[in-house]
This record gives structure tokens, C-alpha cells and sequence, in this order.
């Protein structure tokens, strides 16, 4: 990250007084850039196709100087650069696991530390992308859970993860070469650290900002964004941004779930539902995830699986059983492979789709539920947790 530390704007209100100081042109939606670029001093007839020679230049080619632009004149491109720049996060560490996971420790504005995991697979490769450093849920077998919200991400921050993840794949297209459809980045899931709805307009205008045509390209039905539960926003997020919706599930009983996703106290498993059931986009072809933990002893009975199929009745899903990824100090053991293949058989009996996830990059501790950053360590000591998770003394 340069020396001149980057503004994070909040892109929604373009103050009319301008702040000091370069402008992030990062993670501006189309709109806030034109305003940006005619208040520098663009002229207004020209602003349009300005802002569509520039997002090309950032989101097609992946360029990050404006010296670079050689369709703008050098004038101009010598104005830009005085007065904006093109930043993303800084990777602070990047580890690769043995099956080819990677997790990368990036460095936002204000020096706090979020991670970001890409998951690759044959012919494609997902990225799984954070929205707040920290969370502002306390769900109690993920580590995230454990750490303080600090703040949210800036979309500048959101859309960034998605950039500097293609530097590392050097993904970013040749200028003039013939288009190559194959992708390494191919899918993006908003499940890393924090809850993505509780930061839903900078997550819809990064997830814009990658949906964009002249830009990253990436189809709305290639972007799943898992909520815990955020009744308020689930149909928003269809209407304003459109992608693949997935929720935190993980227990059949209010009882439970209570324990394990703390919203739920606030809009239990019969709201969430129901907002389910009206979620605009779900449909036989874009059904909703239903991600489910499989914790020993504590939601992996028959029975349990046999309220989940009674429960979502109705409602076109797939369930995403996910192997718990023990942290440190976790409370939880995870569920043995044959409880779980025992779950996924009743489940799949029902007619329903239940992959058993693979645990990736656990021994970069990039499996789901697993992330955390330095940033403000420790919310919670072990006794806290299992004391709110109704275990140990
Ligand atoms: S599961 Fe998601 S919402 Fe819950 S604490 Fe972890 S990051 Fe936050």
C-alpha cells in the first residue's frame, strides 16, 4: 500500500466538498466515478464514456496506472494520476496448502488485517471473500465469531479481495489476445470473515462491480452470498444485487440454534423461513443453500435431519453438509464420517442435493468457519464460549 494512505470514502454520498488528498477510484460504482471525475474537473459531455474507458482499464485488464491508459490522452491520464488512485488491499501473507488452497492475510486502511481463502477445483476456482474484520455475530463454532467487529469493509475493500487474488493467478486478460473463457477465479462466495448483510451496500456495489459486463465479468448465478440470518435484507439482496443466496442453518430447533447462530434470537428459524420461502430469485434452477455444520452430538441425529426435511418442505434447496473445522478452543468435536454419511443419506433419500463438503486448506487453517485476523484478538475466552454454548461447567 503506498505511502499516501488511501481514502475509504463511503461511495453512497460523494460529499460535495471533496476530501484531501487522491481519491480511491476502486470500488466506486459507475455513477459515484462520473460524479468523482466531473467535480476534478472532467468535462460532463465526456464523463460516460470516461468512466467506461477507465473501468475497463481497472476491471478487464487490471490496470493500476493511469500512465497505462493509452486510449486517454496523456494530458488527461497526468490529471488523473495527480488527483486519484487505483488501490487494493496490501497482501500481507499468502500461504498455500498442500491441496492447493490458498489464504491470503491482506492489510486494509487503518492497518487492520482481514483473510481471504481461494478454493481451487478442475476448470474452475472460488474465492471466498470477507465483508467485516471481525464480526458483528457471535455464532459459537466459528472462529470469526470470536473476534470483535471492528468495521466493515469498504467496497473498495470488498471488490479489491476479488483483484488481488487475480494478480496472484495473473488472471487478468492479455490486451489484443483471443478471449480465453477458462477461468482460475471462476466463482466468488461471500462466506469469509463477518456478515455480509449487515454491510449490504458495499457488498452489493463490489458484487456489482464483478456482475459488470465491461469489467471482472462474473454471472450473478457464480456469486453465493451466505447470510446467518438477516431477515430484513434477504429479499433486498435478490432485488438489488441478484445472486445465488446460501444461509447459515445448522440446527433444526430454536433450542439449538439459539446456541449455535445467536440471531436467531432475534429472527428464529419460522421467520427465517418464511422470508425464505419469499426470497424472489429462488427458484428449481437457483436454489437456495442451506449450509449445515455437522457438530458430534449436538445437530447430526437421524432426527435432526429429518426435522431439516420436514422444515424447508417446499422450498427449492440444496444442503450443503460442511464437516466441522476445529479452531482453537473451539467447543465442538466434529461429527464422525459415518454420522455424517449416515445425515446425507436421509437427506438425499428426501430428494434433496447434501454434497458433503471437503474440508480445504485445513492445515492452513482456511476451512470454513476457521478465519480470523490478528485485528483486536480474542472477544471471547474458551469459557465464555462453551458457558453461551450450554457446555462444560
Ligand atoms: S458464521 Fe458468519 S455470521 Fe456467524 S460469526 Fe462466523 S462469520 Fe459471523
Amino acid at each position: 500500500m503506498s505511502a499516501t494512505a488511501p481514502i475509504t470514502q463511503d461511495v453512497h454520498t460523494i460529499p460535495r466538498k471533496l476530501p484531501e488528498g487522491p481519491i480511491n477510484l476502486v470500488g466506486l460504482t459507475r455513477d459515484a466515478m462520473r460524479e468523482v471525475l466531473i467535480a476534478h474537473g472532467t468535462p460532463e459531455k465526456q464523463a460516460k464514456m470516461r468512466v467506461g474507458q477507465i473501468w475497463q482499464w481497472i476491471y478487464q485488464w487490471g490496470k493500476r496506472d493511469f500512465a497505462e491508459m493509452t486510449n486517454l490522452a496523456k494530458a488527461y491520464r497526468a490529471d488523473l494520476a495527480e488527483k486519484f488512485v487505483i488501490e487494493v488491499p496490501e497482501v500481507v501473507t499468502r500461504q498455500v496448502s498442500e491441496d492447493g488452497t490458498r489464504k491470503y492475510l491482506v492489510r486494509i486502511a487503518g492497518g487492520h488485517e482481514v483473510e481471504i481463502v481461494y478454493i481451487p477445483e478442475e476448470g474452475r476456482g472460488t474465492l471466498c471473500v470477507s465483508s467485516q474484520v471481525g464480526c458483528t455475530l457471535t455464532c459459537s463454532f466459528c472462529h470469526t465469531g470470536t473476534q470483535k467487529l471492528v468495521r466493515n469493509l469498504t467496497a473498495a475493500e470488498i471488490i479489491g479481495q476479488v483483484m488481488v487474488v487475480r494478480d496472484d493467478l495473473d488472471e487478468w486478460p492479455e490486451i489484443g489476445a483471443p478471449k480465453d473463457e477458462t477461468r482460475l477465479l471462476s466463482n466468488i462466495v461471500l462466506m469469509g470473515m463477518g456478515e455480509p448483510l449487515y454491510n449490504f451496500e458495499n457488498v452489493r456495489d463490489a458484487m456489482k462491480i464483478a456482475m459488470d459486463a465491461e469489467g471482472i465479468q462474473l454471472s450473478r448465478r457464480r456469486i453465493t452470498l451466505s447470510t446467518s440470518g438477516v431477515v430484513p435484507e434477504i429479499a433486498r439482496t435478490a432485488q438489488e444485487i441478484g445472486c445465488q443466496l446460501a444461509v447459515s442453518f445448522h440446527a433444526t430447533t430454536d433450542e439449538v440454534r439459539d446456541r449455535l447462530v445467536p440471531i436467531n434470537k432475534r429472527w428464529n428459524i419460522e421467520t427465517l423461513l418464511a422470508a425464505l420461502r419469499e426470497y424472489p430469485k429462488v427458484s428449481n434452477s437457483e436454489r437456495i443453500t442451506f449450509e449445515y455444520v455437522m457438530l458430534d452430538g449436538v445437530n447430526d441425529s437421524d432426527e435432526d435431519a429429518r426435522r431439516l426435511i420436514k422444515l424447508i418442505e417446499g422450498i427449492p434447496a440444496k444442503i450443503n453438509l460442511i464437516p466441522f473445522n476445529e479452531w482453537p478452543g473451539a467447543p465442538y468435536k466434529r461429527s464422525s464420517n459415518n454420522r455424517i454419511r449416515r445425515f446425507a443419506d436421509i437427506i438425499y433419500k428426501a430428494g434433496y442435493a447434501s454434497p458433503i463438503r471437503t474440508p480445504r486448506g485445513e492445515d492452513i487453517m482456511a476451512a470454513c468457519g476457521q478465519l480470523k485476523s490478528a485485528t483486536e484478538r480474542a472477544r471471547k475466552s474458551r469459557r465464555q464460549i462453551e458457558a453461551e454454548a450450554g457446555l462444560g461447567g
